[in-house]
């Protein structure tokens, strides 16, 4: 199996490094590869399938959609997009939504927001505040909004017009944009994702808010990875209780058919005017119908709630298995995130788990070379996660247990 595998890719661009495995089919949770291993999915394409994998009431809406239509375009009205919109809106209290495919994409579309609303004030150079370990995206901009210089190494010269600060420090942004009249936007994810599972505290979002408004700044919030429900609230952003002006999302929104978005409040949702901006596959009826049953589906099985008691309850399961480790410097530093989002980032690089827990049957990932994330579907059950940690927990700490 590993040899076929290993040699079976020559014609794709050697962009990832790929476990040599190959699913074939999943149900729920669970995923089997093309050998018949079965597999519990703590990753869920990286948190992309929000309903789990052959969801019963999914699929059939989709297969509905195929046989109508898939894809017409932009120059005609898409009845679902108006329909997706109005309920992204309902959920964000924000006004406008512009679609496309991917979070890049909703990225940005953020980025030029931004931009056009500095130039539409007399702003001529505008610059945008970023974060340290941001993860936007691999596009030109995206990249360069990203705080990761693996991400950025090769691709220079970068677009300029980025200010970067660490998180949860008000001070610092303050610093960092004293006296420029050229700023004219924050940006950065709630709980970042590929940066480690880093959250930005509460009292931080209500104080970036707060200056936000008072220097007429757009506060833009990449929900691309924590949004759509993974931690509990629609979009993480809102356990803060605030509402921000431009909200990218994308993975989790279409539950594996391509689908992003940028979600405007009133700041913003008028800057675009026809000319502006503009995607072909964006908002196609495929992808439209994707997001509005996901919603639907997400509403009826109720499962915000769920994803908060499944991930409370997968918290303190790793917390009670790993005590030990997490005790004094044991090797575990800690466990953290909300809802479906937890990340355990070990004393050490830990990139060789991922092989590991696949060969004992588990999926997950590691990001920021030491942070293992676990962001499975939110129809995970409770012993589904109790799966999770006994199969994970003896591997950390066998891991943990070797020399270097
Ligand atoms: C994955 C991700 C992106 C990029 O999305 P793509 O669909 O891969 O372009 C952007 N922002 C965040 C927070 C992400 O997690």
């Amino acid at each position: 199996m590993t040899a076929l595998l290993e040699a079976s890719s020559p014609h794709t661009m050697n962009t990832y490094g790929r476990l040599p495995i190959a699913l074939s089919h999943g149900q729920g949770c669970r995923v089997w590869d093309i050998n018949g291993k079965s597999y519990l999915d703590a990753l869920a394409g990286i948190a992309v399938n929000t309903l789990g994998h052959n969801h019963p009431k999914l699929v059939p809406a989709l297969q509905d959609q195929l046989g109508k239509i898939i894809h017409s375009c932009n120059y005609y009205h898409v009845p679902n997009q108006e329909k997706l919109a109005a309920k992204l809106v309902e959920l964000s209290g924000m006004s406008n939504v512009f679609f496309c495919s991917t979070g890049l994409e909703a990225n940005e579309a953020a980025l030029k927001l931004a931009r056009k609303f500095g130039h539409d004030r007399g702003i001529e150079r505008p610059e945008i505040v970023v974060y340290e370990h941001a993860f936007h995206g691999r596009s030109i901009a995206t990249l360069s909004a990203t705080g990761n210089p693996k991400v950025q190494a090769g691709f220079g010269p970068l677009v300029e017009g980025f200010i970067r600060v660490p998180l949860n420090n008000i001070e610092a942004l303050k610093a960092a944009t004293a006296e420029n009249p050229n700023v004219v936007a924050v940006f950065f994810e709630t709980i970042q994702g590929e940066g480690g599972v880093n959250s930005m505290r509460v009292d931080y979002l209500q104080q970036v808010r707060r200056l936000c408004d008072e220097r007429d700044w757009l506060l833009m919030i990449d929900e691309v990875q924590c949004g759509m429900g993974r931690t509990g609230k629609w979009f993480a952003h809102q356990w803060a209780g605030i509402v921000p002006d431009v909200m990218p999302l994308a993975k989790g929104l279409g539950s594996g058919i391509p689908v992003g978005a940028v979600v405007a409040g009133p700041k913003a949702a008028h800057i675009f005017q026809p000319g502006n901006h503009g995607t072909t596959f964006g908002g196609n009826p495929l992808a439209m119908r994707a997001g509005v049953e996901t919603i639907r589906i997400m509403e009826e099985d109720g499962l915000l709630a769920h994803a908060a008691q499944v991930g409370e309850h997968l918290k303190n399961v790793l917390q009670r298995e790993l005590a030990a480790e997490l005790a004094g410097g044991a090797g575990v530093k800690e466990i953290r995130g909300q809802g479906l989002m937890i990340g355990i980032e070990l004393s050490k690089p830990c990139g060789v788990l991922t092989q590991r827990c696949a060969d004992a049957g588990l999926l997950i990932s590691v990001t920021a070379d030491s942070v293992i994330r676990l962001v499975p579907a939110l129809i995970m059950s409770v012993p589904e996660a109790d799966e999770v940690a006994s199969i994970l927990c003896p591997l950390i700490k066998a891991f943990l247990a070797e020399s270097t």
